[in-house]
């Protein structure tokens, strides 16, 4: 048999997990000593080693011995660009002092939001391409960025457009998020601010197609229900994707609205109640837990993992990297979904991959190792697909391809 000549084979894995199995809801798919063949950066096929040997010749062959491959990791929900840290905030945080405190102080975003508007575009989209460097290195092909920290039409478009240049210049695939209604500016009220949000920002973010999404704090001291699902609507007219940050701190309306817009994705959802979660397996949409950031509001509340997960939704998990919760790893995220949130790892590594490319509506393309898929994976240091969740703080990520270009390499960013 004449061999095909591909652009790369990934080969002799210990596992392959393909996420790519007769049963969509809960499968692994996962192969055997398998490997992956790619070409023109999409996935050919993901097989055991010996067939992949029999039936491809390759331009490159990388080794995964004693490894597990996997589909690249999603990060869903991130707040990538902005400027300065909170460390001290995170010392009153420690001492007792409640993160609705700090904001009512003027301090949390608001403190960020004036060193992100005094920052250069230049340092802003250097510090974006070290963290998103990060991401990489610990697996993650794809993010989603939100902007939030200008707060005025002008701050929000450039942070935008930082967002577009990292997509231009980055490999990751990121997916840019408009977030204008992160927080009322400092010296403004609610209702001033929110119509500006929805008849100056909203209309010229979607004129420039600066956002996939549309993304809202719904939270007592930020928007309620009815401001946030105001400036949803609006975005949805202008054909953005919504999401929400929904009952993070109290139950404030956040999931009801989700449901009722059928938003793509409901994200923290730590107090919404069983109704509106069970109306979510109808409304399709994704639950974002993001166990990290309730773990640095050090407040010791979760989201209920596995109540969502006995109704069958789709439980996707992200890291909420923002100057409060200084974290890009999905596999530490991994590490606090078993222990916090009780998932296991079948769970975890659906709610890395598919379920998070679900949540920012790139499920067709990414986050499984399906035939045609956008060749995007990860190869880690780890006997089996156990392991996600279970190591904790080890570099075992070894390599990362991205449309079939080798990125990362013994853990290290190359290109
Ligand atoms: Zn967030």
């Amino acid at each position: 048999m004449v061999k095909r000549l591909v652009d790369v084979l990934v080969l002799n894995s210990n596992e392959t997990i393909t996420i790519d199995s007769p049963d969509p809801e809960r499968g692994l798919g996962i192969v055997d000593h398998g490997g992956v063949a790619i070409n023109q950066g999409r996935i050919v096929l993901a097989a055991s080693t010996e067939l992949l040997e029999r039936k491809f010749r390759a331009r490159r062959i990388i080794d995964a011995g004693d490894e597990i491959i996997l589909p690249g990791f999603v990060d869903p929900h991130t707040h990538l660009v902005f400027a300065g840290a909170r460390d001290a905030e995170f010392q009153l945080r420690i001492a007792g002092v409640s993160y609705l405190e700090v904001l009512r102080k003027g301090g949390g975003i608001i403190e960020t939001v004036n060193l992100t508007r005094q920052a250069s575009p230049e340092s802003l989209f250097q510090s974006g391409m070290q963290r998103l460097d990060t991401c990489l290195e610990s697996g993650s092909t794809s993010v989603e960025i939100k902007s939030g920290y200008g707060l005025t039409e002008d701050s929000e478009l450039r942070i935008l457009r930082i967002v577009q240049r990292l997509k231009r210049y980055h490999p990751c695939n990121i997916v840019p998020t408009f977030m204008g209604a992160h927080a009322v500016p400092p010296g403004e009220i609610l209702s001033e601010y929110v119509p500006s949000v929805i008849n100056d920002m909203l209309p010229h973010v979607a004129r420039e197609g600066l956002a996939k999404f549309c993304d809202v704090f719904c939270e007592r001291g930020a928007f309620d229900s009815i401001e946030s699902e105001r400036i949803l609507r609006k975005a949805a007219k202008l054909g953005l994707k919504l999401k929400i940050h929904a009952d993070q701190f109290t139950d404030n309306g956040g999931a009801q609205v989700a449901n009722r817009l059928h938003a793509i994705s409901a994200d923290h959802l730590v107090h919404s109640t069983t109704e509106q979660l069970e109306k979510m397996a109808e409304t399709k949409v994704v639950p974002v837990l993001l166990p990290s950031s309730s773990q640095s509001l050090l407040a010791g509340e979760n989201a209920d993992a596995r109540g969502m997960l006995a109704m069958g939704l789709p439980v996707a998990l992200g890291t909420d990297f923002s100057p409060s919760n200084w974290m890009l790893g999905q596999l530490t995220v991994a590490a606090l979904a078993s222990r916090e949130l009780r998932m296991n790892a079948s769970e975890i590594i659906r709610g890395i991959t598919i379920n998070a490319a679900k949540a920012i509506g790139l499920e067709k393309r990414i986050g499984s190792l399906h035939p045609g898929k956008q060749a995007d994976l990860v190869t880690l240091r780890a006997p089996n697909h156990r392991w996600i969740g279970y190591t904790y703080g080890e570099r075992i990520v070894d390599n990362v391809l991205i449309e079939g270009e080798w990125v990362v390499r013994d853990g290290r960013r190359i290109l």
